[in-house]
């Protein structure tokens, strides 16, 4: 072993009482006096470390660890320290405090990196204010112009800071980061490790359809146009043709009818359609034929709008490698998987070789407080992160 487990997961569950609510879960959103606390508790880790410490513009952190070349770029890894109103206590955190056991197994045993070592707690990544990954995003120097002043003033920040913290790619060699699933494909293959190949795209649209309020007692069902009736027909072709297809998932989070009366035939019903795939080829497809089915339901009005679209990020090939012979190292199972869910490896991939590694998540359960990681899954997440930095350290 690398790492040492017993002081990673002492340091990883202290962090998790920071911000936590009994019977709640984590109420630790940037920008919060919780959230300032846990950023701290994690800086004096560092410095206790002998990491060189700096906070950027938009309060991003990182520890720097110098290497035997200076004149090589750094290898990043980290993830962020903020979580969703509810959420657990180990997505993100996670990835911050296995690249900080990291950093201080390889300094206190004097295990040679040619490379700077640099070991970074995202802000932000859960949303806000700035959207979600807004810490990464600003690091990669991907937030568009001009920066919306007011909400940053809602957080204390000016569009100076948020421009100062733009990173320069040249300085980083590459990015790692450890995360929980967040699904149950693991747990369910008995699987210690996931390598992402890539994060999937996610696409949404705004959907309509338009009918005709009615007296629900009086109005024929042959008679009837039914904005409410028209959309269940029209979702259950389309959740039909999903089912078939193992290269996208989908989701309709959000539904409204309206008048929303018990006794009116709905005049109106309008939903989110959200897509993902790793494939943006398949999103647009599938936005095809989910557009042919709208086009079908003759009794109402239609109107599809996108609301967003980002494309899917294809992560490294040589560090899904690295990982590959850092699990082999280690006898730990590992399988190569899409990630459903976006990260901040998302913004950076696009600057940098990006590469994750996933553990289990207990029960699939993520974004809530029941979120769980087995112990040994945690430690063997952190000792594969410590042994992938040290092969992408031979290889770059
Ligand atoms: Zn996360």
């Amino acid at each position: 072993m690398i790492v040492s487990g017993e002081r990673f997961l002492a340091d990883l569950e202290a962090l998790g009482r920071i911000g936590w609510v009994e019977g709640e879960g984590m109420r630790r959103p940037a920008y919060s006096p919780s959230y300032d606390e846990a950023r701290s508790f994690v800086e004096a880790k560092m410095k206790e470390a002998g990491l060189a410490v700096r906070v950027d513009g938009v309060g991003n952190l990182f520890g720097r660890l110098e290497g035997s070349d200076p004149s090589l770029p750094a290898i990043m890894s980290g993830s962020h320290l903020d979580a969703v109103p509810g959420g657990g206590k180990y997505d993100g955190p996670l990835g911050v405090m296995a690249a900080l056991e990291t950093a201080r197994s390889v300094a206190e045993r004097g295990i040679p990196l040619r490379h700077p070592f640099e070991v970074v707690g995202f802000t932000a990544e859960e949303g806000g204010e700035m959207g979600g990954t807004f810490g990464s995003r600003a690091l990669a120097g991907l937030l568009e112009e001009p920066l919306p002043e007011e909400k940053l003033a809602a957080i204390g920040l000016t569009p100076e800071m948020v421009r100062s913290s733009r990173a320069n790619p040249s300085k980083i060699a590459c990015y790692l980061e450890l995360h929980i699933e967040q699904g149950p494909f693991l747990e369910r293959r008995g699987i210690s490790i996931g390598i992402p190949t890539g994060i999937v795209g996610i696409s949404r649209y705004s959907v309509r359809l338009a009918g005709e309020a009615n007296h629900a007692g009086t109005t024929p069902m042959k008679e009837r146009r039914d904005a409410m009736r028209e959309a269940a027909e029209l979702l259950s072709e389309w959740f039909a043709w999903t089912d078939s297809r193992d290269d996208l998932v989908c989701n309709v989070g959000v539904f409204s009818l309206r008048p929303g009366a018990a006794a009116i035939v709905p005049d109106r019903a309008e939903f989110t359609l959200e897509i993902r795939s790793l494939k943006d080829s398949v999103m647009d497809e599938a936005a095809g034929v989910f557009r042919a089915f709208l086009g079908k339901r003759t009794r109402a009005a239609v109107s599809m709008e996108p609301l967003v679209w980002k494309g899917a990020v294809d992560l490294s090939p040589m560090l899904q490698d690295a990982a590959e012979k850092a699990c082999g190292e280690m006898g730990a199972s590992c399988v190569r998987m899409p990630s459903g869910a976006s990260h901040d490896a998302n913004p950076m991939a696009r600057i940098t070789p990006t590469g994750m590694l996933f553990v289990p998540s207990m029960g699939g359960i993520s974004h809530a407080k029941g979120e769980k990681t087995a112990p040994d899954d945690l430690v063997r997440g952190a000792e594969a992160l410590a042994r992938t930095v040290l092969e992408a350290d031979r290889r770059l």
